[in-house]
């Protein structure tokens, strides 16, 4: 305790009484963490309500992601599972590699994202091919195979699906879906 009847206290002091009381420098040093990010406008990825979403950037990085509360669908909520759509872009979980399992094998080997993609364009392409049917028993056509289908994920959006939709649905695939939750 000082002389003059102030306390002091890990390097900062207040007065009794009715003076104003000095803050802290350590409390003045502290922000909010959105201070000075940049907001981006956004849609949750998880489900088809699509609440909106506030990313918050900062330095090319997102440091947070809320409810926007202009949104009249949500008003600034969002569920448990959209609260916590900043862990889907920062997760040490994630998988950020190619693996692939060679037919027979018992393990999976790293590979280059552009060896995955022409792999899998040249295995549709293949398949399409060999099952593609002109026309059924009764001669009417009916340009499909059904030899392969698509199975969105629940973070697709509603732009996304729309192309996988008439892409494959170009090439003859019938079974398309996408798996989300409403
Ligand atoms: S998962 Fe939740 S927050 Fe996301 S759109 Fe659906 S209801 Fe909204």
């Amino acid at each position: 305790m000082a002389q003059d009847g102030r306390r002091e206290r890990r390097g900062w002091f207040w007065r009794q009484g009715n003076e104003p009381q000095p803050f802290s420098p350590i409390s003045l040093a502290k922000h909010s963490r959105l201070r000075g990010a940049v907001a981006v406008n956004s849609v949750c990825p998880y489900c088809a309500v699509g609440c909106a979403q506030l990313a918050y950037v900062k330095d090319g990085q997102c440091v947070d992601i809320e409810g926007d509360p202009r949104s009249p669908i949500n008003e600034g909520t969002l569920c448990p599972k959209g609260a916590n759509t900043f862990q889907l872009v920062h997760n040490p979980h994630r998988q950020q590699r190619v693996l692939y399992r060679a037919p027979l094998s018992d393990h999976w080997e790293e590979r280059p994202l552009d060896w995955a993609m022409t792999r899998i364009a040249q295995l549709t392409k293949e398949t399409r091919d060999a099952t593609f049917v002109d026309k059924d028993t009764d001669g009417d056509i009916i340009r499909h195979t059904t030899a392969m289908g698509h199975l969105g994920g629940a973070t697709l959006d509603n732009e996304e699906n729309y192309l996988i939709k008439k892409l494959f649905n170009t090439i003859g695939m019938v079974s398309i879906e996408n798996q989300a939750r409403i």
